[in-house]
Parts: C-alpha cells; structure tokens; sequence
C-alpha cells in the first residue's frame, strides 16, 4: 500500500561524524530511512541516539559525513551550502524547543522574517503573516512580542513562521519540551491539522502519549533505525481483530485487549531523564 506513495525523504547509508579532539565521534552509523509524502512520524529514542543530527540533516541544517540523502529527488547531501540554504526555504520549516523566536519582535515581524529574506514587499509579508498567524489561532495576538505571550503561544509564533513559506515538510524537534501537558495537547492538535491540510511531519519526542499522536513511529538507537511502527496499521488490526471478535461473538468484558496492540511495543529506550 504504502510502497505507491510518492517518496519525500531518502536516506541511504547515512554517516554523521563529529570531530572530538583527535579522534571523531561516530553519531550516526549508516543509517536507512523513507519517508512518504504526507507522512506523520514521530521519531523516538534514548537522549544521544542522533536524533538532533537525523533532523538537522534532513532539515538541510548540515550536511552528513558520507552517505546518501535524497529530498524530493535532489541529492542533498553533494550539494553547495547556497543550494542548501534554496532547498531549506523552499521545502522545510522547522520548529525547535526553544521556540527561537527574535526577542525584540512582534508575533507578526517574527512570522514574516523568512518572507523578508525572500524580498517580499511589506504589505504581502503581513497579509500571509496573518493569515498563518490565524491558522495557528494567534490572530488576535499579531503585534505581541514573545515575552509578552505564553511558551505555548510562543511555539504556535514559531509553527506560524515555519508555515509561512509553505514548505512541503514541517519538521520539529522536541517542540513540546517546554510546554505543560494541556499545551502540549494543544500543540499537537497544531502538527496533526498541518498534517491533513497535506504537509508531511516529522517530529522528535520523549514521550509515547505525544508520539501516539503520529501515524508512525521510527525509533532510533545509537544512530540506526531500531524499529518503525505504522500506527495505521496497528489500528486497523486491532480494529478487524475487534470486529472479528464481535462477529464470532467472542467479545467478553474480561478481554478486552485492543488498546494494548498500540501499547505492546513498550521500549526499553526509554528516556534518560
Ligand atoms: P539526540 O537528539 O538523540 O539526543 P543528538 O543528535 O543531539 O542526540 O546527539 C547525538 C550525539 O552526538 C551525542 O553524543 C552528542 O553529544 C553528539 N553531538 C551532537 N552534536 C555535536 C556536535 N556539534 N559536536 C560534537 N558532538 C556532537
Ligand atoms: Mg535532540
């Protein structure tokens, strides 16, 4: 089913080294992963595992030590840090923990900012910062700055400036770290409506309840793909096993075991913290 699917994302082989003194770091080691157009992954994994380093490749932030990382059908990982800087305005936004917002700015100039970069005139920048800006149900707050606002009115600004270019793939890093649980339920429901208005997105978490949210699952370890989880999948198994069950009228109180397809997997990487 899934194999028709338009590919976003290819990585081959990947390898991110960092350099520590003498010697280097091997953070990631070869690592295969494919995303599709449309997906909505949660990526998971032990605090050091690579995760930062998979997205700050994929968001075109770095660039990996060797191996293959194909977006869109552009070989990313040959290309010049111009073209990078092209492909990453074009295709991605990407939304941090720490939000990273301009200090000094409204909601609405911290939204527009990447239009400024892209030479867009005044008017229009504030027209479309609006308009994200009410996606993200910030309308009436446009002119606030970001100490003026909640952390998790300032991770809906960052999404908003994320959005503003129309990238093809949102991609976040721990963007509920922050954020107390009731926000970060409401930050989620953000990145799900992103996700059916047709953006792919991936996005880092500690956290299974947040990562539950996800359509798939892919977790890391020591800088390789452990394990991926197609929820879909999951729950429509456990859905045909239910409905199996009520046709052969096997359903009693007393096993009553559908939640538990999805919460089976628990791994062992838990966070550290
Ligand atoms: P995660 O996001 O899964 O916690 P990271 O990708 O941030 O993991 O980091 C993976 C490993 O790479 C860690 O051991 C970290 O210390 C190391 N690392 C990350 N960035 C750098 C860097 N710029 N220089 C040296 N080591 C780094
Ligand atoms: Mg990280």
């Amino acid at each position: 089913m899934i194999s028709k699917q338009e590919v976003v994302i290819h990585i081959e082989k990947l390898y991110k080294h960092y350099p520590m003194g003498k010697q280097v770091v091997p953070v990631l080691r070869g690592l295969d992963l494919t995303i599709y157009k449309n997906e909505y992954v949660a990526l998971m994994g032990p605090s050091g595992s690579g995760k930062s380093t998979l997205m700050n490749i994929i968001g075109c932030l770095d660039t990996p030590t060797a191996g293959q990382y194909i977006l869109n059908g552009i070989q990313v990982s040959s290309i010049n840090d111009d073209d990078l800087a092209t492909i990453r305005n074009k295709e991605i936004g990407f939304v941090f923990q720490q939000f990273n917002l301009l200090p000094r700015l409204s909601a609405l100039d911290n939204v527009a900012l990447p239009l400024v970069y892209a030479g867009i005139s005044k008017k229009e920048r504030e027209e479309r910062a609006k308009e994200v800006l009410a996606k993200v149900n910030l309308a009436d707050r446009w002119h606030h700055k970001p100490n003026e606002l909640s952390g998790g009115q300032c991770q809906r600004v960052a999404i908003a400036r994320a959005l503003i270019n129309n990238p093809a793939i949102i991609l976040a890093d721990e963007p509920t770290g922050n954020l107390d649980s009731k926000t970060s339920i409401e930050i989620m429901d953000i990145f799900t409506q992103i996700n059916e208005s047709g953006n792919t997105v991936i996005l880092v978490t500690h956290e299974e309840d947040i990562a539950a949210k996800a359509k798939r699952i892919i977790r890391l370890r020591d800088g390789l793909v452990e394990m991926s989880e197609d929820r879909l999948q999951l729950a429509e198994h456990a859905n045909t096993s239910m409905q199996t069950a009520v046709n052969n009228n096997q359903f009693e109180e007393s096993n009553i075991q559908i939640e538990s397809k999805e919460t089976d997997n628990t791994p062992e990487n838990e966070p550290l913290f």
